[in-house]
């Protein structure tokens, strides 16, 4: 089915989607994909069924993405090689790990995917049940809805690194604990250090307070630029709490904008 049609489709059920209507602020020439020019605007993949849409967005209004082109690092680094046996030997020792109790309870460890090159670093709570199960972080409902938030900011999944606070699933998916963050940190930062990030998102207030180590609610520490290691960490709200409560999805996607213009000025 093509693209119209199905939107068509999706409006007649009431469905409404999200994407990026236009560039939130002026993308830098090299920063934009093709030949230097915004050139894509293609009609976007629908953000289906369950989730949110930004303020006033309805599947009738003209929907665009925009390619963007997010630069690598030119590696100052280790060589390629050398920096692929460190990344298997953490992810070896991730999956060993018995620093703390949630090694009894996991099926196993969930280390982190994506791009090891990334600019974006997305760093959540802790695996839930799908997560835990599969092996990789965000992949239930909430991370489905979270593929779909970076993709209205021209984001793919696979360009951007995912990786949890925790790589192991708290029972019952509690909040995690601060012996059990405290035990697993030293491998997100590992993660972060090998990854240099140009920017980090924090996704939802366990992440954002364990690694800006502030009590302060998430209503504070949205819409802020903070540094963590000189990095920028914007924080925005968790898709399973947009899940639960549609009435933030223009805030959430007001965060994302943050974000993304916060990147930009980076990039100029
Ligand atoms: N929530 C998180 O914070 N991380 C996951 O990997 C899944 C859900």
């Amino acid at each position: 089915m093509d693209n119209a049609t199905r939107l068509q489709y999706m409006e007649a059920m009431g469905i409404d989607v999200w994407t990026l209507r236009r560039l939130p602020i002026a993308v830098p020439q090299a920063a934009v994909h093709c030949e230097s020019r915004i050139e894509h605007v293609v009609p976007a993949t629908p953000f289906a069924a369950h989730e949110v849409e930004p303020s006033e967005q309805t599947v009738s209004s003209i929907i665009e993405t925009v390619n963007i082109e997010f630069p690598r690092h030119s590696a100052s680094s280790p060589s390629s090689h050398a920096n692929d046996q460190i990344w298997r030997d953490l992810q070896h020792e991730v999956s060993l790990c018995e620093a703390c109790s949630l090694c009894k309870t996991r099926t196993q460890t969930v280390f982190g995917v994506g791009n090891k090159q990334a600019s974006w670093m997305l760093i959540g709570e802790a695996p839930g049940q799908n997560e835990d199960l599969q092996g990789e972080p965000f992949v239930g409902k909430a991370g489905q809805l979270l593929t779909e938030m970076l993709r209205a900011i021209g984001l793919k999944r696979e360009e951007v690194y995912i990786a949890n606070i925790l790589k192991c699933r708290p029972p019952n998916n509690r909040d995690p604990q601060a012996e059990e963050v405290a035990a697993c940190n030293r491998f997100l930062q590992q993660q972060i250090e090998l990854i240099q990030p140009k920017i980090i998102l924090a996704v939802g207030r366990i992440a954002a307070q364990s690694l800006l180590t502030t009590q302060q609610p998430l209503a504070k520490l949205r819409g802020v630029q903070h540094q963590l290691h000189d990095i920028p960490l914007i924080v925005i709200h968790h898709p399973a709490y947009l899940l639960r409560s549609l009435l933030e999805k223009a805030k959430a996607w007001s965060d994302l904008q943050f974000a993304l213009s916060v990147y930009q000025k980076l990039e100029k």
